[in-house]
This record gives C-alpha cells, structure tokens and sequence, in this order.
C-alpha cells in the first residue's frame, strides 16, 4: 500500500471515528433530552423541581411536608430555592399543581384547591412524578405547561437522528477532501525528494531540493543537500586527485623514458650517473606510490596504529637532533625553549606515525625558513590535549591558504616544491595521521612573521 492511501484511510478512519461518535452519543442524549424537555418539564423550566421532588420522595418515603419547602423555595429563596434549579427560578410564577399518586392535590400555588382531586385534563397533562421503582408516586400540573401525547416524542426524535446522520454524511464527506488534500501535501516533498534522489543516482549530483521552514522535511531536505553536496565535492576530488596522480606520475616517467631513451640511441653513455639520474626518478615515484598508499589507507580507515604512550618530549627532541646536520650548512637554528625538560609530555600515539608527522613538519620548516633562520618546538597542555607548535621564520603560508595547504597536492609554489621533491601531500597526510590520532594539525601565520603549525594529540 502506498504511502499515500496509508496517510488517506488513517485519516479517514480518525475523522469516521469521530463523526461515528458525535453521531451515537448525540442520538442516545436526543432521545433522552428530548424526552426531558416533552415529558419532564423541560419546556416549562421545571426539570429540576421534578428530579428533585423524586429525589425528596424517594428519600421521605412519603409526600409529608413538601409543601411546606416549595412554600419556603417560593417565598424567600432559602436553601430549598435549590430545589427548583436555576431554570426553574421563574417556574414558580406559574401555578402548580403537586398531587399524590392517587391525583389527590398536596400543594397549590393559589391554596384553593387541596385536598382535591386532579381534574381528568389536568391528569392527562401531569407530569409524572416516579418513585425508585420507577413506579409513579405523584403527579406534578403546571397550568399553561403545553400538553404533549405519549409518543408524540418519536417523530422529534428520530428527525433529530436523521439530522444528526446527515450531518455525519456530510462532515464524512468532508474529511474525506481534506484526508486527500493533506495526503498529497505531505507527501509532496517526499516526491520531491524521490525525484532528486533518483537523479542524483542517474549521475546528476547538482540536484537539490528546495528547502522550506524549519519542521521535519525540512530537516531530511537539509540533510539531503548536505549528502548531495559532500557526493557532489567526493566525486569533483576524485576527478581532481586521479588527474593530479596522472600529472605526477607522468613527470618522473617521461624523464626516466627520455634517459633510457637516450642511453639506448647511444646519446647518452650508460655509466653510474645516468643509472642514478634513473634511480632519482625511481625513488621519487616510490616515494609518491608510498604517500598515496597512507591516503588510501587512511580514507579506507584501514590505516592500523600502533597506539601506545609516547614521551612526545623524547620524540620532539630526538627528531630535532636528527634533523640539526642536514640544516647546519644554512645555519639554521633549531630550537625546542621552554619546555620543562622534567615535565611529562605524554600522548596517546602510534610512535612511527607520530614521528613521520613531526619530521614533516620540520622538513617543510626548514625548507621554508631562510639561511640563518630558527625553528621553533614547543610543547604547552591545554586540558586534555597535549599541543606540539612548530614555527619557523619563514615568508609563512600565503593569506587564504591556511586550510588548502592541507589539500592533496596543493603547492603554493608549484615548481619549486616539485623541484625540492615535495609532492603535495605531505601536509594531507600528516593531517589525516593527526585525525586518525583523534586530534588534528591546524596552520596559522604569526604576527611576527613565519607559519606555526599546531599538532593537537590526546594526552596519555
Ligand atoms: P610538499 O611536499 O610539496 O611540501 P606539503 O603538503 O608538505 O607538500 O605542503 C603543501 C604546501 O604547503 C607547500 O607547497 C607550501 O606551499 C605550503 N607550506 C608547507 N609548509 C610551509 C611552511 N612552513 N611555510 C610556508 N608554507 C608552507
């Protein structure tokens, strides 16, 4: 069954559950009301003074100083004016008539008459006054009160019904509309979100859907152009990164080729230089091959670490050392001041991952920094995070390029990094190992000049 007729028959079966109701308590109460109003006093506002003379009967036992009360109810409105209920406040400006069961009258608003008997008109008109039992035990007569035959109920009654039914029918009717009309708004945006799902599967991933108001659909709506939007940038860095992984391997390929190329034709001798000219080529490729295997890995979340307590201090200052020949000749100082030497720095790391991370960092430092320049390590805590700042005096990252550094192979400088043997991943996948850590590496330019690098790990 479909969403729509589901929607459609739970609301008519709402809407027929209603109608049936108002329907059924409205006939049983008709029938009733109507039956108060013909037989009971109703018309003439006395229903309450006959249910609570009933009530006074059935709890004496016996008619005995009823008149004396309703003389009371009448005079002074004491507490027995009660008695007459708020309809029947005007009631006793009518003259009355109470009789026992044997038409014998107990009360008389006019006092002429008791004693006496009821008349046989005045029987015909009396209101029947029952016992417990359901037994008359007296008869009440309001003079003027209009006369009604048993029976002559039924054709009210069942007019009434009728008008109630037709109502039903109608208001039946009606919902019906209504259940169709509903129906289809509701579900319309669900049609429409359909419609875009199956384009966006047929290829088309520009498809959104509009979004209106804040409710329900208009969240899944809002949820479903975000999906849209991250399928939309997966497949537009896909094109991008298979393009890019083209574009870097052709490079070292062609110079390879045109080596070997020249070695075959006899241009170029073969002797050890040219072998490592090829080798150069061979172990930058490998070096690319390596890198997109991490990324591969790390997006499959198939990248495993070895997690364990790492002495991020140790690591820091180890790395550093390594690093100080290679950076002597440029006089580059490299420098890890303030940290409590004694201090704990312990994080949560798979030691190799977190090394290869930091030698990345410093790398890029030193190869942004001039001759002469320093690198600075730091370590600082900040609640649970441990945070490892590298900075350098370099020219810094250029403005607007902060977070697209971390892009795959994205260079600001596309020659020169390519020429140093940088491929343009190194910073995606030391922020890929820093995430996969449950932290992150964050860039930004000093004040005074020079990028700082933050790698943000969970402390041990
Ligand atoms: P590469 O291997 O080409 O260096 P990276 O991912 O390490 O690639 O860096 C990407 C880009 O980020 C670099 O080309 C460079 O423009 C910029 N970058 C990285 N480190 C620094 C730094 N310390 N100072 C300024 N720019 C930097």
């Amino acid at each position: 069954m479909n969403l729509r007729l589901r929607f459609a028959i739970s609301f008519i079966l709402i809407a027929l559950v209603s109608i049936v109701a108002v329907v059924a308590f409205a006939r049983v109460n008709v029938a009733r009301e109507v039956n108060t109003y013909m037989f009971r006093g109703g018309m003439v506002g006395v229903n309450v003074l006959v249910s609570n003379l009933e009530v006074y009967y059935q709890s004496n036992g016996s008619w005995e100083g009823v008149s004396a009360q309703l003389d009371t109810a009448r005079t002074n409105g004491g507490h027995m004016a009660g008695m007459l209920g708020k309809e029947g406040q005007g009631a006793m400006q009518q003259d009355m008539l109470l009789a026992d069961m044997n038409y014998e009258i107990l009360y008389d608003t006019r006092r002429a008459r008791m004693g006496e008997a009821l008349s046989v008109s005045e029987k015909a008109g009396a209101i029947v006054l029952l016992g417990s039992d359901s037994q008359p035990v007296g008869y009440l007569f309001i003079s003027g009160g209009m006369q009604f035959q048993p029976g002559a109920d039924r054709e009210l009654v069942d007019k009434l019904n009728q008008a109630a039914i037709n109502a039903g029918l109608i208001a039946g009717g009606l919902s019906l509309l209504v259940a169709g009309l509903l129906g289809y708004l509701i579900l319309r945006p669900v049609q429409r979100l359909t419609a875009a799902a199956n384009r966006i599967a047929s290829g088309d991933l520009a498809e959104r859907v509009p979004v209106n108001g804040n409710d329900e659909m208009a969240v899944l709506g809002k949820a479903f152009n975000t999906m849209a939007q991250s399928l939309e940038t997966a497949q537009i860095n896909r094109k991008a990164m298979t393009a890019d992984i083209a574009h870097e391997l052709r490079t070292p390929l062609a110079i390879q080729r045109a080596i070997l190329e020249a070695i075959t034709d006899g241009i170029y001798p073969l002797d050890l230089q040219q072998i490592q000219l090829v080798t150069q080529q061979n172990q930058s490729l490998t070096r690319l091959v390596d890198d997109l295997r991490i990324l591969a890995l790390a997006d499959a979340g198939e990248l495993r670490l070895d997690i364990d307590t790492v002495d991020a201090k140790g690591l820091l200052s180890r790395l550093v050392a390594e690093f100080e020949p290679t950076v002597s000749e440029r006089s580059i100082q490299l420098a890890i001041p303030g940290v409590d030497m004694n201090g704990q720095w312990l994080v949560r790391a798979d030691a190799f991952r977190l090394g290869q991370v930091i030698k990345n960092l410093l790398s890029n430092a030193c190869r942004y920094s001039p001759d002469g320049g320093a690198v600075i390590s730091q370590l600082s805590r900040e609640g649970n995070w441990i945070l490892l700042s590298i900075s350098d005096s370099g020219s810094g990252i250029p403005a607007g390029e902060e977070e697209s550094i971390f892009e795959r192979f994205f260079r600001s400088d596309q020659s020169r990094s390519r020429e140093d043997g940088g491929t343009g991943l190194g910073l995606a996948i030391a922020r890929q190992l820093a995430r996969a850590h449950g932290g992150d590496l964050t860039a930004i330019n000093k004040p005074e000049g020079g990028a700082q690098f933050i790698l943000r790990l969970p402390a041990a």
